[in-house]
């Protein structure tokens, strides 16, 4: 599928307005350690930075990720020194990825999760331990990204077994994109997981 299809094919199954096709660059240098494609966002717009250019799998995840942020995803909560805070940052983002995941999915449904390594964080950060987070981010502040990216595939997986099954996407979808029906990050996220697990 060429970039064009692979973007049309997600707008349309998430029932969003068709974007401007966002700028892709080759960029390996700046995707060590991080993954294989990511969104950045500067003064020139959306650009997507693919490690390489003729392996274009990863793209349906970041064009979801562009349509999502198009439409008008959440503020981004960006405080990291308040538990609370911090709980609802790593939360929206986990839902930002779960959302990426579920639209890879609709493109690559062969694709599977990454195992969730860091239990014992996601456990601290629900209970707003503080203390205990910032033993956990010595030495690795990648730490957080990593796992936000795995809880957050997880969910996506779950909520695709639960759209296959049911045929019921628009309420957790319309939770997911936009402004997640007005509530927290973490509580849209408890939400979503008690209907897909039900
Ligand atoms: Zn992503």
């Amino acid at each position: 599928m060429n970039p064009k299809k692979i973007l049309r094919t997600i707008e349309s199954y998430l029932n969003l307005k068709p974007i401007k096709m966002p700028k892709i660059e080759e960029d390996p240098k700046y995707l060590r350690g991080i993954g294989t494609a990511a969104v950045i966002q500067d003064e020139t717009g959306l650009t997507i930075k693919i490690k390489d250019k003729s392996k274009l799998e990863r793209l349906d995840e970041e064009f979801t990720h562009i349509v999502d942020i198009v439409s008008g995803t959440p503020t981004r909560i960006l405080e990291y020194d308040c538990p609370v805070k911090y709980r609802n940052r790593f939360y929206d983002n986990v839902l930002i990825e779960a959302l990426g995941y579920y639209g890879s999915k609709i493109v690559t449904p062969r694709r599977t999760p990454i195992r969730i390594k860091h239990e014992g964080l996601k456990e601290s950060i629900e209970r707003k331990e503080w203390k205990k987070l910032k033993d956990f981010y010595q030495g690795d502040l990648d730490l957080d990204r990593r796992t936000w990216h795995e809880i957050g595939y997880d969910l996506g997986e779950k909520i695709y077994r639960y759209i296959q099954k049911t045929g019921n996407k628009e309420p957790i979808l319309s939770l997911l994109i936009k402004n997640r029906g007005g509530k927290k990050p973490f509580e849209v996220y408890k939400k979503i997981l008690k209907q897909v697990t039900k």
